[in-house]
């Protein structure tokens, strides 16, 4: 009895110290130390472009900081800060000053590299570089607006009524709403080549230099844009041949004269135009255009040495626990992240669908779209009514879900 009451002091103590209704549903082992987050009424996983966007529109629409937290391992400008910094950009400035000016908050902020942005000329396309230094400062500001964790969600769950959220690091949490802006990465296929060129690393003409030999035959899968700018930097390292796989034919983003219907995912800017005056005009003598089917490979691929993947990109993992991966189903029009109440996706990894004006259906990515996309979808969040589903223990099992990093 006299042990019993202690104990409940203990508990008691705990609770009132820890001041978290959650301080006794995690149990502490003797090897990890926990430690309890401030629950928090919105978690933003994800500080690339797509996560400035919706911190940005949160604090504009008035939601307090104090109840926004925001994850990533690196506050670098995600996947464009990590890797991109000596890319060049496949839009025109305006783009990119739109971002910057177009969210109330960002606008109420400058630093040396917003104002050289703000500065820019529009109408030409503008190296990566100075897009990513201006959301390096807008995210070094947003940091002193709301709760940040420098750190990985390992699991997500939904339990009475709210999202439980475990990270790294064993910090845990509750959030009654969740954004995953957690990007995607190269995807890869598994084509017969010893060596195999990273796809970041061959969009960096700096680092794709210290891959090659004179004597390389390289073998390239894709023709979109980053296959098209990889094309041309191989072409001007001056390898002996490229073996370009592709399965479209060339598209452009604009009218460039020759009667093309423009496609948004098309080729843009200084790529765009190599591939219409060097690759469709002179047709270099290194470069092979091969159909990628079962007997092009089979002819071609035996005579490369290395090859890179430029094939696009997928979603980062979301690997779920007794979960058919099908039935987490993504609205690409509201952002709504499947049957769980609160849960939302935006940016390349969830971006949003349009019909671009020449009729087709696109998903759009680039970063003005992921702001214009919140600001009208993030509304809409805040407005979302919590509704739980009739058979709540089957529904919190269905949505325990692992978010793993790439
Ligand atoms: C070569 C190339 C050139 C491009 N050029 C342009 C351009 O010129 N103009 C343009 O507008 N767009 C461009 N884009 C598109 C743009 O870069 C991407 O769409 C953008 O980087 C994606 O932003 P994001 O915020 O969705 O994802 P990311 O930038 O990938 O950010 C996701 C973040 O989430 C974090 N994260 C993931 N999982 C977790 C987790 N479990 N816990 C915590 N954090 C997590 C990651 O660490 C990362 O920091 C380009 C893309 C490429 C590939």
């Amino acid at each position: 009895m006299h042990y019993s009451l202690k104990s409940f002091i203990l508990i008691l103590t705990a609770l009132l110290y820890t001041g978290h209704s959650n301080a006794l549903f995690y149990k502490q082992t003797k090897t990890t130390t926990i430690s309890n987050a401030a629950d928090t009424t919105w978690t933003i996983v994800g500080a690339g472009p797509a996560g400035i966007a919706v911190i940005g529109m949160l604090l504009d629409i008035g939601i307090d900081g104090k109840t926004i937290t925001w994850i990533d391992p690196e506050f670098n400008v995600g996947r464009m800060g990590a890797h991109y910094y000596n890319v060049p950009g496949n839009a025109l400035a305006e783009n990119y000053i739109a971002f910057v000016n177009e969210c109330h908050t960002f606008k109420n902020y400058s630093s040396p590299a917003l104002d050289y942005l703000r500065n820019y000329y529009p109408y030409e396309a503008c190296s990566l570089h100075i897009i990513i230094d201006a959301l390096r400062d807008i995210t070094a500001y947003l940091k002193t607006k709301v709760t940040c964790h420098a750190d990985t969600i390992n699991n997500l769950q939904f339990k009475e009524n709210n999202w439980h959220i475990s990270l790294k690091n064993n910090t845990f949490f509750t959030s009654h709403n969740v954004v995953l802006a957690t990007g995607s990465h190269p995807r890869t296929f598994n084509y017969p080549c010893e060596y195999t060129i990273p796809l970041d690393d061959a969009l960096d003409n700096t680092k794709l230099i210290s891959h090659l030999q004179p004597e390389d035959t390289i073998a390239l899968v894709g023709g979109s844009h980053s296959g098209t700018l990889v094309l041309k930097y191989l072409y001007e390292s001056k390898v002996k041949r490229i073996i370009n796989f592709y399965v479209d034919p060339i598209t452009y983003a604009y009218d460039m004269g020759n009667n093309n219907t423009p496609e948004y995912n098309g080729l843009k800017g200084d790529v765009a135009q190599w591939a219409f005056d060097v690759l469709e005009a002179e047709h270099p003598a290194s470069i092979f255009r091969i159909k990628n089917t079962d007997i092009g490979r089979a002819s071609w691929i035996p005579i490369c040495n290395k090859i890179i993947y430029a094939i696009g990109y997928e979603r980062n993992a979301i690997p779920l626990i007794d979960i058919n991966k099908n039935d987490l189903f993504y609205d690409d029009t509201t952002g709504v992240i499947g049957v769980a109440p609160c849960l939302f996706g935006i940016g390349f990894a969830f971006p949003e669908k349009i019909i671009d004006q020449w009729g087709k259906t696109q998903h759009t990515v680039g970063i003005i779209d992921f702001l214009q996309y919140a600001q009208r979808i993030v509304p809409q969040w805040t407005a979302t009514k919590k509704t739980l589903p009739i058979n709540l223990d089957a529904f919190e099992k269905l949505f325990a879900i692992n978010l793993i990093q790439q």
